[in-house]
């Protein structure tokens, strides 16, 4: 039988299922319990985070006035870390070759109907082209696992492909990575092609449940898949998401789960995890959601993402166009830090939209907007789309972000960086409608820097991109 240790570098020890069953029975016992509630939002207040013991009592409350309470923290733990930034990015997928049989992933080898797609390296740079000419700057590729289509040295080409294109004014500035758990020495490799965020999802942290998705194929190793971030972070790696595919298991078991995963990374390799996904299963090609028993409704959805952003305010939170319009922007509110905007989830789908008889996506999108759209939307929500990509490039990855975030200078960086970005995509990029209320925005959050001289500086930046000049940065 396994221990429970935070510390320790085998999976079944710091994501214990037994200590995840007494952290449930912890939190049922004392969810009416209103001292106890009162003493964890007390704490959380201090915005350093909570237990996945205490975390988990505050998603298991139902009392409507303390859940309230937790809403309200979290809005103002987004507003004091993020501001009213919302940081945009693309998916991109390369491949959907994959050797694993996820029963949830329309990729599954079994599926012998879906059409199989690899982008050669002119296909990747037909889509970049199609996606900076969107606006975006930061992707995340995405590709099956199979070892003969899609080996890393393919990634490791793709990554570079991307890099190199400059289209017009367009630059991919971040490339994350979303691929399979692999070794030490291809996560190296990642890193020195310039990754920004390494993203895996543990898909579900539940071990029997893991192993009766994943019947075969590498993915099927639980231990292998779980301790992937650790093996990210051994080859260089300190940016790294987690996530976890709710509706697989039970959302109370993921969430502690999760939690215990950022302990882990932060007790013993000194770094949290620098972002989460929450993703939710969506119908796709031979995948009918309807029969994961586990699905979660809008409001739980929502009341696990202020717990999240409670639980671990330095880490950022993102959220897919699986979601709609609707949820969205609910979740924005309450901590959501990340979106994408104007996804396609086919293998080549920026630069030929899918063909009627077009199978190859990974899940239907609920959010089709265009980026304009999306972007010209957060602005009239009262959010700042932000194109930037800074903190990677200049070095300030891992706990030097981290530093950057406790010691509050986000509002002298990061602010400036955002209006910096939004104001290039407003050139380059925007509908007329957009821009015109995308500069009224700028003009008016420029006044929000706190630093007069990076206030100067930033003004006179803006004025320099007016007049053609690009990539600005703090
Ligand atoms: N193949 C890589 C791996 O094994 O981790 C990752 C890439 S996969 C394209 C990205 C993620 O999509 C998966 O980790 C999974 O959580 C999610 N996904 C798979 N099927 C899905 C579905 N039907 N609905 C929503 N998300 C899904």
């Amino acid at each position: 039988m396994y221990k429970y240790d935070v510390m320790s570098a085998k999976a079944e020890e710091f994501i214990n299922h037994e200590e995840i069953m007494e952290t449930l029975s912890y939190a049922e016992a004392h969810k009416d319990d209103v001292k106890l509630i009162d003493e964890i939002i007390e704490k959380a207040k201090l915005r350093k985070g909570l237990s996945h013991r205490e975390a988990s009592v505050l998603l298991a409350c139902e009392i409507p006035e303390k859940i309230q309470e937790v809403y309200d923290l979290a809005r103002q733990i987004k507003k004091d870390f993020y501001g009213n930034r919302i940081v945009m990015f693309a998916p991109l997928y390369l491949s959907n070759y994959c050797v694993n049989s996820c029963v949830y992933c329309p990729y599954h080898i079994k599926n012998k109907h879906i059409s199989r797609k690899k982008l050669t390296q002119d296909d990747v740079r037909r889509e970049v082209i199609a996606l900076q000419d969107m606006g975006h700057k930061r992707l995340a590729i995405e590709a099956g696992e199979d070892p003969v289509n899609n080996p890393i040295e393919y990634i490791l080409e793709c990554i570079n492909t991307i890099y190199s294109i400059k289209h017009k004014n367009g630059a991919i500035r971040r490339v994350n990575v979303n691929i399979a758990a692999t070794t030490v020495e291809n996560y190296r490799k990642l890193k020195e092609a310039g990754i920004g965020t390494y993203i895996l999802f543990q898909e579900t942290y539940h071990k029997e449940s893991y192993e009766k998705l994943h019947p075969a194929g590498p993915k099927h190793n639980y231990a292998y898949h779980t301790e992937a971030m650790d093996r990210a972070m051994e080859g260089g790696i300190d940016d790294v998401g987690l996530g976890v595919l709710f509706g697989l298991e039970l959302y109370k078991y993921e969430f502690a789960g999760l939690l215990m995963h950022a302990e882990h990374l932060e007790a013993a390799k000194g770094v949290g995890p620098h972002t989460i996904s929450v993703p939710r299963i969506k119908r796709a090609d031979d995948i009918d959601p309807s029969v994961f028993d586990n699905g979660i409704s809008d409001d739980i959805f929502a009341k696990l993402c202020a717990c999240i952003r409670v639980a671990v305010p330095y880490t950022g939170m993102i959220i897919s166009t699986r979601e709609s319009k609707e949820v969205r922007e609910k979740v924005i509110g309450l901590g959501v830090s990340q979106i994408s905007g104007a996804s396609r989830t086919s293998v080549g789908g920026y630069d030929q939209p899918e063909e009627e008889d077009d199978n190859s996506a990974q899940f239907d999108v609920s959010d089709t907007r265009t980026l304009d759209e999306v972007i010209n939307w957060l602005m009239r929500i009262g959010y700042i789309p932000s194109f930037c990509t800074a903190c990677y490039r200049e070095g300030r990855t891992g706990d030097r972000f981290m530093t950057l975030l406790k010691a509050g200078q986000i509002q002298n960086c990061c602010h400036p960086n955002a209006l910096m970005t939004l104001k290039e995509y407003i050139e380059d990029y925007a509908s007329e409608d957009t821009k015109r209320i995308g500069e009224e925005l700028i003009q008016k959050e420029l006044l929000n820097i706190p630093n007069p001289v990076v206030r100067a500086k930033a003004t006179e930046y803006i004025e320099n991109i007016h007049t053609g000049q690009r990539d600005f940065r703090f």
